[in-house]
């Protein structure tokens, strides 16, 4: 039977320390979220990080744009959020409407707040080794191997996707010299050839590619480790709510070929809003180490 990679108990662990941790601090750190417009989806993860704030101390601003607002009135907020001393970190829910342009709203985030590693000043620091913030859901993969005790130190890691929010964070993370990481990883993408015969050879397989249950078990060598991001809605006319949710891996058919597996929901997913958490702390620190010089 392979071990269930469980993301939940995880999840628990890391916002138990941030709590007590929290606890010890003589203010809140602050986190700013913005939402614009009202994509349902957005609206749920925006309300499960509040929650989540909540839970363990963290003070949450919400900023509600309307779907209409144009560029200027979100630059408007996000100025006022990098110039705020209570709030430290500065979360813009993604996607904006089409009418933004996402890149450059991000770029005006403070780097020093940007909690969820998307400034190209804190990408860039991530690839030269640099301490800084970490996209939350490469990051929660880092964290979770961590927990499970995964060394990828001279392991193969393949992972399926070049995002920049996953994939391409996640090798530049597992690539490192360091604690946790020090692998040899290999990048796959939709021109990628032979992708079975690259898979194959994973100690450990990340699938981050949005395409429900494309791993298959001739993919996975035996007793790999794999790890799936993916989380795709599909019908299922036998449940009440008409869908249901999977990964990018085929866990039924693919779990018995593993040492190790993440299943979906409750593997990777809820590690984002941990680190989301985590990195918020963190610029609260390194907020208060500047106040202290
Ligand atoms: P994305 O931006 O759509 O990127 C998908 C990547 O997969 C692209 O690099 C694409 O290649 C590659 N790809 C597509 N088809 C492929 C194929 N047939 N073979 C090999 N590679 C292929 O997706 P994302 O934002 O990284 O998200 C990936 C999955 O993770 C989604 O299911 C998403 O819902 C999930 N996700 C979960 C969390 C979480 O757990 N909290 C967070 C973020 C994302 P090209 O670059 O060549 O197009």
């Amino acid at each position: 039977m392979p071990t269930l990679l469980n993301g939940n108990v995880v999840c628990s662990a890391v916002k138990e320390d941030l709590k007590k941790e929290i606890e010890t601090f003589e203010s809140k750190p602050g986190l700013a979220v913005i939402l614009v417009g009202d994509n349902p989806a957005s609206k749920a993860y925006v309300g499960m990080k509040k929650k989540t704030c909540a839970e363990i101390g963290v003070h949450s601003v919400e900023f509600k744009l309307d779907v209409d607002d144009n560029e200027d009135a979100l630059i408007e907020v996000i100025d006022e959020c990098n110039r705020r001393d209570d709030i430290h970190g500065i979360l813009l829910q993604l996607p904006l409407p089409d009418h933004f342009d996402e890149d450059k709203m991000l770029q005006l985030i403070d780097p020093r707040k940007d909690v969820d590693g998307f400034h190209p000043v804190n990408v860039g620091k991530l690839l030269i080794g640099l301490d800084t913030f970490k996209s939350c859901t490469p990051y929660g993969v880092f964290k979770m191997m961590d927990y499970y005790d995964i060394d990828p130190a001279g392991k193969h890691v393949v992972i399926l996707g070049r995002s920049n929010i996953v994939g391409k964070p996640l090798a530049a993370i597992l690539v490192q010299k360091g604690r946790g990481a020090n692998a040899t990883v290999t990048i796959c993408h939709s021109r990628t050839q032979n992708l079975e015969e690259i898979t194959k050879q994973a100690d450990i397989l990340v699938a981050a590619i949005g395409i429900p249950e494309f791993v298959k078990p001739e993919m996975v060598k035996e007793d790999a480790i794999v790890i799936d991001v993916g989380i795709n809605r599909v019908d299922d006319a036998s449940l009440e709510k008409g869908y249901k949710l999977v990964g990018d891996v085929d866990f039924e058919s693919v779990k018995d070929k593993t040492s190790s597996i993440t299943p979906v929901p409750g593997g990777v997913g809820p590690m984002t809003i941990a680190m989301l958490m985590t990195n918020t702390v963190q610029a609260y620190k390194q907020s208060q180490a500047v106040l202290a010089i």
